[in-house]
């Protein structure tokens, strides 16, 4: 596959459409510049590049509900000769959008439920999802939280810091807080509030961050951000990248920054029709991510939530990207496929299967290749380790899980509760 912003060998070059001819370099490079000159309808869209009469009327028919918005920057990307461009389908509207398909949910993850206070999630036993700011570079038309960040209706609730902090300073268990949004760095002094206000916070030992910057606004990942964020470690700088065309040279020096700032960075892409479904596209963006120092964590199934049934494909095409990724390219390269259960469930990761089968003397394997193999199980089964005592203060039940079932413990588990919700 070629990529023409990588090839290109000015390492500063970006497509420059005549609306752009006398920006210069220095204005173009400012992270403020792009914000302010972000596109945010359908009649500015055509006055910086070429497009149908068709596309300019569904960004602005969905403009009533919807909010649009792109960087110069993406904007700048846009393969305008190509109908199903990566650059156009993550950011013009269809007219899908304004469909509520059945099955579909204003809030499918349940984020509003497991929210003891507005704006935090609190899911999983020792993280918590906190929603700063419901602002974003780019407002990607397959949104999970769309009822909040690209409704213009959806909003946070006004002066939800204190209560959210102090519902993790009350929280011991908390150990990893995720700042997301809206994109968690497009606001600097915002973002600087909530370093200080959780690094006060003793048992909070992760902070993460959320943000599509590097892909959408590279710009914004100044020294001047590193320098911030250096003073909060350890952070680690959750990113969203979900095409190789999106890797160019800007995007490089926004990770290449962060790297060097020591700060670990991580990609959660969305599984998109038509725009990465397909496994060359995801091996190629999973390799080059690695080049510029991301590790791939997630792939995303895509969400249920209302109007983006164009975007969803059937599960297992993402059953056949893990398979054609495991074993044929660098497991760095091999990031986890979830499903985020509708209803609240969480995170659920679906692969292929290499276990074919087992008993207590062998474990029947099938590899990428998809030869057939057995490991030899050990004929002592006690594992109990004399230390953990001492490194963990936890409990931890011992038998717990299926190895009930091995032994006679169990005929069957179930969970404690079962608490089924409904629309
Ligand atoms: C995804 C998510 C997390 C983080 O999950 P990890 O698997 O630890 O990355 C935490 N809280 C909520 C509500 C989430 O959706």
């Amino acid at each position: 596959m070629r990529l023409p912003y990588i090839d290109n060998t000015d390492p500063l070059y970006f497509r420059r459409f005549k609306a752009w001819e006398k920006v210069t370099r220095q204005e173009w490079d400012d992270w403020k510049w792009q914000m302010k000159h972000t596109i945010t309808t359908g009649d500015e869209l055509e006055k910086v590049i070429p497009i149908s009469a068709e596309e300019k009327e569904r960004i602005n028919s969905t403009l009533d509900k919807y909010k649009f918005a792109a960087t110069p920057y993406w904007v700048s990307l846009v393969d305008t000769s190509n109908p199903e461009c990566p650059f156009k389908l993550q950011a013009i509207p269809m007219p899908e959008e304004l469909v509520v398909s059945p099955g579909e949910f204003s809030d499918p993850l349940g984020e509003d439920v497991d929210s003891p206070v507005p704006g935090l999630t609190h899911r999983y036993p020792d993280r918590v999802l906190v929603l700063i700011t419901t602002i974003c570079s780019l407002y990607c038309r397959f949104c999970t939280r769309r009822r909040i960040i690209l409704d213009k209706e959806g909003h946070l609730e006004r002066g939800q810091r204190e209560k959210i902090l102090d519902y993790i300073a009350h929280h011991s268990e908390i150990r990893d807080v995720i700042l997301s949004g809206g994109d968690a760095v497009v606001t600097g002094s915002i973002l600087e509030q909530w370093l200080k206000g959780l690094r006060a916070i003793p048992h909070v030992e992760i902070i993460r961050i959320a943000s599509k910057v590097p892909c959408v606004l590279p710009m914004r990942i100044t020294g001047e951000l590193v320098s911030l964020l250096k003073k909060f470690q350890p952070i680690y700088f959750m990113t969203h990248f979900n095409h190789p065309y999106e890797i160019t040279p800007e995007a490089k020096m926004a990770c290449d920054r962060l790297a060097e700032g020591g700060i670990p960075i991580m990609n959660q892409a969305v599984l998109l029709r038509k725009i990465n479904s397909d496994p060359l596209i995801m091996k190629r963006l999973m390799q080059e991510l690695l080049k510029i120092r991301v590790k791939p964590y997630y792939i995303y199934q895509c969400d249920l939530s209302e109007g983006i049934s164009h975007f969803r494909t059937p599960v297992e095409k993402g059953i056949e990207i893990i398979e054609f990724l495991r074993g044929h390219t660098s497991g760095l390269a091999v990031p986890e496929f979830v499903i985020d259960m509708p209803g609240g469930g969480g995170k659920v990761p679906v692969m292929p299967n290499y276990v074919l089968s087992y008993s207590d003397k062998k474990v029947i394997l099938r590899n990428y290749k998809g030869q057939i193999g057995s490991y030899p199980q050990p004929s002592e089964t006690n594992c109990d380790c004399s230390t953990h005592a001492a490194v963990s203060e936890g409990t931890y039940q011992k038998a717990a899980g299926i190895s009930k079932l091995f032994g006679d413990e169990a005929v069957t588990l179930e969970p404690k509760e079962v608490v089924g919700r409904t629309k």
